[in-house]
């Protein structure tokens, strides 16, 4: 039986916890060199959020908890596929997250409401009384009908932006810098972490068309539509 008592804002608030114990990768070094003469931006913006390639935002995601203080443990590439990370709270040696945190990133569409029930599904799995759901636009009516009562917050993007920007200035210029380190608008390989690469179709019914293949090919044969993610 969980006990459902953590609530977002008590996460959000208990930032001085000085849990560290469990490392946080750092963020993707940035593929192939970017487009000489790119401008990066000098502050935090919706559009900057929009413009994260999926696993770079999913890497903001644990990055801002981290700063908040919590101790952060990325599932990894493949692993629930519901969750990107778990967040734990103060007090030492407690072995079960607090917090299980879904993070997605999109353009333009609204997040539906099948990945908001993968991740209550793992926190019921996991014993997990709290999940967070982070995008970079917004949900569906029927995801956000599903989340209540259900201990899951959704955050949209401009709610996610707000919570960035009521960091400290310098917590808030350390997190854009890491999250614009490099080429942060190609997408990975979900199945490999490598930044995909632009390839063009020479059969099939999309002949010509363009879309995102996997520098590891044919190790790796994921593809990607291109505008996709
Ligand atoms: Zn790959």
């Amino acid at each position: 039986m969980v006990t459902w008592r953590c609530r977002f804002s008590d996460l959000v608030r208990s930032g001085l916890s000085p849990i560290r114990g469990i490392r946080l990768p750092c963020l993707s070094e940035g593929g192939d060199a970017g487009i000489s003469g790119v401008e990066l931006p000098g502050e935090w913006s919706l559009q900057l959020l929009q413009a994260l390639e999926w696993k770079r935002f999913e890497e903001l995601g644990a990055a801002y908890f981290e700063m908040k203080g919590h101790a952060v443990q990325m599932t990894g590439l493949g692993a629930d596929g519901g969750v990107d990370c778990y967040l734990y709270g103060r007090g030492g040696g407690v072995s079960k997250p607090l917090g299980a945190v879904q993070c997605k990133a999109r353009r333009s569409s609204r997040i539906g409401v099948r990945p908001v029930r993968e991740l209550l599904g793992i926190m019921t799995d996991v014993g997990c009384p709290l999940g967070i759901f982070i995008t970079t636009t917004t949900y569906t009516a029927e995801a956000e009908q599903f989340a209540v009562g259900k201990h899951i917050q959704l955050l949209v993007g401009n709610r996610f932006l707000s919570l960035i920007q009521s960091l400290p200035a310098d917590e808030q210029g350390e997190l854009l810098a890491r999250a614009t380190a490099g080429d942060h608008w190609t997408p990975s390989s979900p199945r490999c972490g490598t930044k995909l690469i632009l390839r063009t179709a020479r059969r099939g019914k999309r002949v010509g068309s363009q879309f995102w293949g996997c520098k590891n090919y044919p190790g790796c044969r994921y593809t990607m539509q291109v505008g996709a993610a």
